[in-house]
């Protein structure tokens, strides 16, 4: 029995097995123990296990979650940790960037609402103090030297347009602190209009949860569960480790 897993965007995975006519089925997970007529030849065809079905696709551990299953891939040396480069997946990785990647596992809140007496012998609610627990996993992005070229070209480019946009937000604030000083009734909108701006800066941070530099998203989604991850997770944090250093490292 050949069984092969082929992860279509945004669908289910599908698994393939083999008839004994020679015909591939195609397959998903919830027909997993059933059994399915082959549409060449008509004979039913036992569907294994869905455990069965995701060991035979290379998945040693299905019945962890995505994130675990990175991990111990990761701490096991195992694919796709097992040294071939992460990017073109044909040669041998030569370099490894830590990757650390945070997830928020709860947000719990830590103790009770309670109403208790106050000094001025009124009742004061005691608002619950709500606690984050993030997650850290870490793995390697390992690449060979060709595609460690092309990913440190490209980590330069995001880093020097980080600085651009610095620049020309330093040269807005200043050609508006220029324009209000000359223009003074102009003053009070101009402030009104900056603070505005910021307060809707501030809001979008504040709900946009999902942090990861954008040109690493292409390197790190050709790792197995990674794209599994970061699309099923609310909240996240991936840190692009600083120096790079040699396998020995992982
Ligand atoms: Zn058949
Ligand atoms: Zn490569």
């Amino acid at each position: 029995m050949v069984c092969l897993l082929r992860g279509v965007d945004g669908m289910a995975a599908e698994y393939f097995i083999a008839c004994q006519c020679g015909w591939t089925l195609s397959v998903q997970l919830f027909e997993a123990g059933t059994t399915k007529a082959c549409p060449k030849c008509a004979s039913a065809v036992r569907i294994p296990s869905s455990i069965k079905l995701q060991q035979a696709a290379g998945d040693c551990s299905p019945y962890l979650s995505a994130v675990d299953k990175l991990r111990q891939a990761a701490k096991l040396n195992s694919a796709p940790f097992n040294g071939t480069c992460h990017a073109c997946n044909r040669s041998t990785a030569v370099v490894a960037y830590p990757i650390t990647l945070q997830i928020m596992e709860e947000r719990q809140i830590s103790n009770d609402e309670v109403i208790r007496p106050s000094v001025l012998g009124g009742a004061k609610l005691v608002v619950p103090a709500a606690e984050e627990r993030w997650s850290g996993t870490k793995f390697p992005l390992m690449l060979c030297e060709i595609c460690d070229r092309q990913f440190s070209h490209e980590n330069r480019l995001h880093k020097y347009s980080i600085y651009a946009a610095r620049i020309v937000m330093f040269g807005s604030f200043t050609a508006t602190g220029c324009f209000a000083w000359a223009n003074e009734e102009k003053l009070a909108w101009m402030s009104g209009l900056v603070f505005t701006t910021g307060m809707l800066i501030r809001a979008f941070r504040s709900t946009n949860t999902k942090r990861i530099d954008a040109f690493a998203i292409k390197w790190l989604s050709r790792i197995r569960w990674v794209p599994e991850i970061l699309e099923s997770e609310d909240e996240f944090r991936v840190i692009i480790g600083g120096a790079q250093s040699d396998l020995s490292g992982f």
